[in-house]
């Protein structure tokens, strides 16, 4: 189970429990505050089920007669939740959101992270940036439409799992968002700001574990030292991520402008006298769109073939924990057109640098975009808040999209 924050309330502190008093906010966005404010109560941290967030949603959509499908993961601790809002017609549009959020445990908060807290302007919270605004601002829009002059529909497409590798999407798009007439567009709700965010690097994590044989230190000739096999595999690993670096053509839209390589994790060996029987670690590849994972770790995979050719009686195994698609920029396509039109937002599109299941819907032919309230600064930070104005800006834009909708 994922620890809490620590944090230390500040007395007094006039923002908790306090939130409507002090910021004046529109109708619709007092509504959406209302109910984010539910939504950050669950802790969803992505080890934990999300279930009751899911049933607290369902309840939601239900009061404006609207089912939901819940589609589980394989031992039914989590699910994602997909909603049709209007006909089953063509030319509609996916929101989609993740219920998950990343833990607060050795993060110091200066409030509760799962209880809304208004201070100035920002509302803090876990999950308010990334991304449980967005959810909460298309939950309260349906309070403000007029479900029934819809001739579009909008589906409503929450996962789970997000944050780990957005492994809970890939069965929400094959199960339901590809079985409904076909959509115009997907709008991925991860903070942007609200601006059109284009494209992003693809992400991948590779966990590598080595067996070697064990043997006190003064015998070293007699074992295989599983760290001294890592060690050289990590030696190749950062040569690659300083010759991305190293790369300065680059792709100017992404901020770095080249993929990066990291190693965020290492665990080996047993004792300081003894060869070590085991040691792994993970690694972290972030790739422009238009570069290969495969080909980048080519000198990698070869240094694997040459020490499991020297040390036979060693094991060196590479699993592939995550591998979230590349989201690559399309200029024209007919999600920028409805968004821009929603939207109003004339100015260029975004690189981002993080991943997201923006990749994965473009992936599955759907013509996507991010755009989201809240700031990616904000994200899986101590502290997360969202500025009052994001929850204005993204009810205007519920709003005009709603009322796209009500137009063949
Ligand atoms: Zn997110």
């Amino acid at each position: 189970m994922e620890g809490r924050a620590s944090y230390v309330p500040t007395l007094p502190n006039p923002g908790v429990g306090n939130l409507q008093t002090a910021i004046s906010f529109t109708e619709p966005a007092a509504r959406a505050v209302q109910i984010l404010e539910d939504l950050v109560k669950f802790d969803t941290v992505s080890s934990q089920s999300n279930l009751a967030m899911m049933a607290y949603i369902e309840d939601i959509l239900s009061s404006h007669g609207i089912t939901s499908i819940l589609n589980y993961n394989s031992d039914r601790t989590k699910a994602n939740l997909f909603a049709t809002i209007g006909p089953l017609e063509e030319g509609g549009v996916i929101l989609s959101g993740h219920t998950d959020v990343v833990p607060v445990a050795d993060q110091q908060w200066s409030s509760d992270p799962f209880i809304l807290a208004h201070r100035g302007d920002r509302i803090y919270g876990r999950g308010t940036a990334d991304m449980k605004a967005f959810i909460a601002c298309s939950l309260a829009a349906l309070e403000f439409i007029e479900i029934g002059a819809l001739v579009r529909p909008v589906y409503l497409a929450f996962s789970y799992d997000e944050e780990v590798g957005c492994l809970g999407a890939p069965a929400l798009i094959e199960d339901l968002c590809s079985k409904v007439p076909p959509p115009a567009a997907v709008i991925v709700g991860e903070p942007s700001k609200m601006r059109l965010i284009g494209s992003h690097k693809s992400v991948h994590l590779y966990e590598v574990s080595v067996t070697g044989v064990p043997a006190h230190s003064s015998a070293a000739h007699l074992g295989i030292s599983a760290n001294a096999i890592a060690v050289r595999l990590m030696a190749v690993l950062l040569q690659i991520a300083d010759a991305l670096m190293e790369n300065d053509a680059g792709n100017q839209a992404f901020h770095p402008p080249f993929s990066t390589l990291t190693i965020g994790l290492m665990k080996g060996g047993t004792a300081a006298n003894v060869l070590a029987p085991e040691a792994s670690f993970v690694f972290d590849l972030r790739c422009l769109p238009e570069q290969v994972p495969d080909e980048i770790l080519s000198p990698f995979y070869s240094m694997i073939s040459v020490l499991s050719e020297s040390y036979p009686a060693a094991t060196i195994t590479v699993e592939n924990r995550a591998a979230v698609p590349g989201f690559a920029h399309i200029t024209g396509g007919a999600a920028e057109a409805l968004v821009r039109s929603v939207g109003g937002d004339n100015s260029e599109m975004l690189a981002a640098s993080f991943g997201s299941e923006a990749g994965q819907f473009q992936r599955a032919g759907f013509s996507t975009l991010i755009c989201g309230p809240g700031s990616i600064d904000q994200a899986h930070q101590a502290d997360e808040f969202i500025e009052a104005v994001e929850i204005e800006k993204c009810m205007d834009f519920m709003r005009s999209l709603f009322q796209a909708m009500r137009q063949a």
